[in-house]
């Protein structure tokens, strides 16, 4: 005799509020499965069509292919109904947190942002290393208008580092009243985020909310995209009413408004990549290019696959943290890069930065790597 197996409408009405009903209107057509980067290296690395008919039909979804997902949202970008394919895996995932179904990596990464606000090595007194030399100010101690969230990539990465260094300097030179949290800065959550632990995310942001609350400052900038994202979009949530920009935005008004003047040459051709969380995620697409276009001498050659188009690095949703064996996506990135002939690729974000700064090392390719901020302070002080 066949059993039939019964709709779990509980686990149905669970996951359409995990994901707002993000999957509701998907048709089964497989374009994102077609389309998901990762399967272009391993074939059938993920299935996202199964994902969101899983949760149309109330399945429970545990398998580990989930944990593989970057959150790119270029399935969602590809899709005809623009299914919030990452909304779904979020809820998945949060369902297997809750039952501690996740993977050990990540229930570390947990536990240290938990104990060191931080998921990278490193302590809070670190944080500040970066700013040897320079003036910044305490904004746990003094009051500022925009307070700079550096992030913990950037504060403990000796080569991500040099962007602080960049926008601190651009800022001093616009004389911009800004400062830093230093020590008491915290992980902004991103990883928690993505990994569906939404208790310990609300603890996170409302702390890290409070602390912002005190500088007094009218806005917050960012270098990550990933933090901007979390601050724009999920920490309003909890409370967060200050406005957030990702640097890129508040380049962009200085430019325009003429506080600073890119009018220096930096010469060479540069190709952009589109960082999925600044691009996808918040359409920021053409500040980065207004920007690097008003410096003098850059010219920018587009890669076949840009703006909302662009291939994921590889790290986004967590995966950062994963250990990653074989090829990678950033490999497949550079190597597009590499064929504009272009000298440079241009990431407003740490994380691609770290990426292709280690697929250009492995495959042994003369690419440089850049932030635009790095371009536009080099043109401010005229450093070749
Ligand atoms: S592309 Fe959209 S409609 Fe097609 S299977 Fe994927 S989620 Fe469903
Ligand atoms: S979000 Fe990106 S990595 Fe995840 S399933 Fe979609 S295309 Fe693949």
């Amino acid at each position: 005799m066949i059993k039939a197996k019964l709709v779990d409408v509980e686990l149905i009405e669970r996951l359409a509020q995990l994901t707002s009903g993000a999957g509701d209107y998907c048709y089964q057509c497989g374009t994102c499965t077609g389309v998901c980067p990762f399967n272009l290296l391993n074939p059938e690395t993920i299935n996202p069509r199964k994902i969101v008919r899983s949760a149309q039909l109330g399945l429970i979804y545990e398998d580990g292919n989930l944990w593989y997902c970057s959150t790119c949202g270029l399935c969602e970008a590809k899709c005809p109904w623009s299914v919030k394919i990452p909304e779904v895996v979020r809820g998945y995932r949060q369902l297997a947190t809750e039952k501690r179904k996740l993977p050990q990596k990540f229930e570390e990464l947990l536990w240290m942002i938990y104990e060191d606000g931080t998921a990278f090595p490193g302590s809070s007194v670190e944080r500040t290393a970066w700013t040897e030399g320079l003036k910044i100010k305490d904004a746990s101690k003094q009051k500022v208008q925009v307070l700079l969230y550096v992030g913990c990539a950037v504060s403990f990465d000796k080569r991500l580092q040099k962007i602080a260094r960049s926008l601190a300097n651009i800022l001093s030179i616009a004389e911009v009243d800004f400062g830093i949290l230093g020590k008491e800065e915290r992980c902004c959550g991103d990883v928690v985020y993505n990994v569906g632990e939404d208790a310990f995310l609300e603890e996170l942001a409302s702390q890290n909310i409070e602390r912002f609350n005190k500088t007094g400052a009218e806005t917050i900038i960012t270098i990550s995209p990933h933090s901007a994202h979390m601050f724009k979009k999920v920490y309003p949530r909890y409370g967060l009413r200050i406005p957030a920009l990702h640097y890129i935005e508040f380049l962009h008004d200085l430019i325009e408004k003429e506080r600073i003047k890119v009018d220096k040459p930096v010469e060479g051709e540069v190709t952009v990549h589109d960082p999925c969380y600044l691009g996808r995620y918040l359409k920021i697409y053409e500040e980065p290019r207004k920007i690097l276009s008003s410096i003098p001498g850059l010219e920018i050659i587009e890669m076949d696959e840009a703006k909302e188009n662009a291939v994921c690095c590889g790290s986004g949703g967590g995966r950062h943290f994963l250990d990653i064996h074989g090829d990678r996506l950033s490999h497949y990135r550079v190597m597009q890069a590499v064929q504009t002939g272009a000298k440079t690729v241009v990431a407003p974000c740490p994380f691609c930065i770290q990426n292709f700064e280690d697929s250009v090392k492995t495959k042994k390719l003369s690419l440089n790597i850049k932030d635009v901020v790095e371009l536009v302070d080099q043109s401010l002080s005229g450093s070749a």
